[in-house]
């Protein structure tokens, strides 16, 4: 079963969290992007093999949302940090780049 260590919960079972997302993607500017952009942002996806930046939230405990290195492959947890601490603003998560 994939256990993801929430930094403020510890270890946790993967049903406690909601997948939020590709943490990789960058989201298009507000009223600058071409429709494009939102198309490929919003309805294209890569399925990467191997560590890959995820978002996930904490549902079911403290409800933070999580930057989670996870390799696709073998479901192994890397790096685990607030997203709000990855460095993409205030209220970070999904949508919030
Ligand atoms: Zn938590």
């Amino acid at each position: 079963m994939l256990v993801i260590p929430c930094p403020l919960c510890g270890e946790r079972p993967y049903t406690e969290f909601h997948y939020g997302g590709d943490a990789s993607k960058r989201r298009p500017a507000l009223g600058g992007a071409e429709l494009r952009a939102w198309h490929d942002y919003l309805f294209l996806f890569d399925n990467p093999k191997g560590p890959h930046r995820e978002y996930w939230q904490h549902h079911q405990g403290c409800r933070q949302w999580l930057l989670v290195v996870r390799n696709t492959a073998t479901n192994e947890v890397g790096e685990v940090i607030l997203a709000r601490h990855a460095g993409t603003g205030a209220g970070a998560g999904p949508g919030a780049r």
